[in-house]
């Protein structure tokens, strides 16, 4: 199956073959920055398996975790469409709500739930992490 998604104008698209390998939350400051929000709702995906079409445009920063994080987002609207943190590998952190149809994700986890903040709270039932998952 065809999974694919955009940012909001519609000028940077993505498209995988690969399943969804795991999808969270992350309450860390550069994604609330990143999001405007108080979390970035992800899913991870192959990298090698993730094909992009339209400009896009990397923004590249140390992490909370003190690895780089590679952003990449669409030159046009700003919409975040994934990124690479370096200490994760061969994976991209795919923004869930640019899926075309982000409806059936299974949330596994919150990271750096210890920054939430009590108007976006982790939901109940979910898995939460202080920081990063050990052994991560
Ligand atoms: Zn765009
Ligand atoms: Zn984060």
């Amino acid at each position: 199956m065809t999974i694919t998604g955009g940012c909001v104008c519609g000028s940077l698209r993505y498209a995988t073959q690969d399943p969804p390998q795991l999808a969270g939350k992350c309450y860390c400051r550069d994604c609330q920055r990143e999001t405007g929000t108080g979390h970035m709702t992800f899913v991870v995906f192959p990298a090698a398996g993730l094909a992009i079409t339209g400009e896009a445009k990397d923004y590249v920063r140390q992490g909370d975790s003190g690895s780089e994080v590679v952003r990449t987002f669409c030159p046009s609207c700003g919409s975040t469409i994934f990124g690479r943190p370096a200490m994760l590998g061969d994976v991209v952190i795919v923004r869930a709500g640019t899926l075309d149809d982000p409806s059936a994700l299974d949330m596994g986890f919150a990271t750096y739930a210890s920054r939430a903040h009590p108007w976006d709270a982790p939901p109940a039932g979910l898995t939460t992490f202080d920081t990063i998952p050990p052994g991560v």
